[in-house]
């Protein structure tokens, strides 16, 4: 048998590859196991969601190289944000003027930050990526942990990490335990061309029963974002194209002027998942598997990529210190410090959700209310706008007690609605 790996990880989406990428500098075997062929890997398809990545989450990507390998084209920034409620033309506004950033966040294709990640791991060929191979069964134990793939064969590894999607299967074998939020609801995402510039501003536009959402894309395109009952969803994905672009124009009560569909129209079931524990002897869960959340606060990505961040380190700090890579105390640590942060985003998004959603007039009202106190209370301002960049902005402190409302006012990353 051969000698086992250091690390397995389990799912080449963007965590998996960002964790083996992460590892890549550090003087160990690393292995990751894909469903996908090598070539979806090396040219995934275009599936619709743009990511709003964070001030931080750029950061991250730029250490590693990723970043440098996006198209300049591929990157669109964000300078602006305004949210509606209802037919009201009273908006939230967010910009950049008054703080030290150039853009809000930036907006790129999920499957060119797939691509730019795998890029990054052919130069690092040390890392072996197994492709078209499903991991059917995973063990651990006090000496180690072993999985068995669709092929029969068996791979050992001191830490097993599955990043195998919200629906993880390898979190339920390994008897991890997972809270589902199932909205009932569907995104419906697509690109589309416009005849008025968005001028770099993401637009929010609550409806009663259904809400839609228009990210800036380079150049007079933005990506849309319809969210509605799941019986609604395919009605939307099947319409005539011109009665969709007309569908779109009216909704956006022409903010944008002519719409015109580009591509596809890709629908995603609205369902968030957070374990209830990231770890187990020799296991952990990072990306979706650990946390999949409702696209609302445009968090999902920017979580996967701060618990990769975060165990890699805790994993370099353990070869440099001599110390076992999958010891208790390491991943219990891991799971702490992710699980601060999570659990706060996750049930505050998916209280925002909730009061977004609720058609009471009790419901209404607080959001109305919501929309205006948050606009003119400046701290409240700053403190949505270093969350939605993760980047602290002057005079506002850590300890703020208003950072209480913080879960709540994350609606100011929205981006899809839900
Ligand atoms: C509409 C939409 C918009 C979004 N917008 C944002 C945003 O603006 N900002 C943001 O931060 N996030 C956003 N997200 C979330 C983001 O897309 C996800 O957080 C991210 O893609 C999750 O990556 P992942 O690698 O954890 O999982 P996945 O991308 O699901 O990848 C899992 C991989 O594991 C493989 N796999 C599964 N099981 C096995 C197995 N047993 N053996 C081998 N391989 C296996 C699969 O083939 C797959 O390649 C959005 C999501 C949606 C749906």
């Amino acid at each position: 048998m051969r000698k086992p790996y250091d690390v397995l990880i389990i799912g080449a989406g963007p965590a998996g590859l960002s964790l083996a990428r992460s590892l890549a500098d550090l003087p160990i075997n690393v292995v990751v196991v894909e469903r996908s062929s090598e070539e979806t890997l090396a040219t995934p398809p275009e599936d619709g969601r743009e990511i709003a990545l964070t001030h931080q989450s750029v950061e991250i990507m730029k250490k590693c190289g990723a970043w440098q390998r996006l198209p300049n084209e591929d990157i669109s920034p964000i300078e602006s944000a305004k949210i509606f409620d209802g037919s009201s033309s009273y908006s939230l506004d967010f910009d950049n003027q008054n703080h030290d950033l150039d853009a809000l966040g930036y907006l790129v294709p999920n499957h060119k930050i797939r691509q730019a990640y795998y890029e990054e791991l052919t130069s690092h060929p040390q890392i072996e990526i197994r492709t078209e191979t499903v991991v059917e069964e995973v063990h651990t134990d006090d000496g180690g942990g072993s999985v068995t793939l669709s092929n029969g064969e068996k791979l050992e590894a001191k830490l097993i990490v599955a990043a195998d999607t919200r629906f993880s299967e390898m979190r339920r074998k390994m008897g991890l335990s997972a809270t589902m939020k199932d909205f009932s609801r569907c995104a419906i995402v697509c690109r589309m061309e416009h005849q008025h510039s968005h001028k770099k501003t993401a637009f929010e536009c609550f409806h009663y029963g259904r809400t839609t959402a228009i990210l800036p894309m380079n150049g007079n395109r933005s990506s849309i974002v319809i969210t509605v009952n799941s019986r609604d969803a395919q009605r939307f994905a099947n319409m005539d194209e011109s009665e969709f672009n007309q569908n779109i124009e009216e909704q956006l009560d022409g903010l944008l002027g002519d719409m015109k569909l580009i591509g596809k129209r890709h629908v995603y079931p609205l369902v968030a998942v957070h374990a209830n524990q990231f770890v187990s002897r020799r296991f952990a869960l990072v990306g979706d598997a650990a946390v999949g959340m409702h696209p609302v606060t445009a968090h999902g990505f920017n979580l996967g990529l701060k618990g990769q961040a975060s165990l890699s380190k805790k994993i370099a700090q353990a070869i440099l210190e001599n110390e076992d890579i999958a010891s208790d105390a390491l991943l219990k640590a891991y799971e702490t410090e992710l699980m601060r942060t999570t659990r706060v985003i996750y049930h505050g998004t998916n209280m925002v959700v909730g009061l977004f959603t609720n058609e009471t007039l009790a419901a209404k009202l607080a959001r109305k209310a919501t929309l205006r106190l948050a606009n003119n209370i400046d701290p409240i301002k700053q403190l949505i706008t270093q969350s939605l960049t993760e980047k602290e902005q002057k005079g506002v402190l850590n300890n703020n007690p208003l950072s209480k409302l913080k879960g709540i006012f994350q609606l100011a990353l929205s981006k899809h609605l839900p």
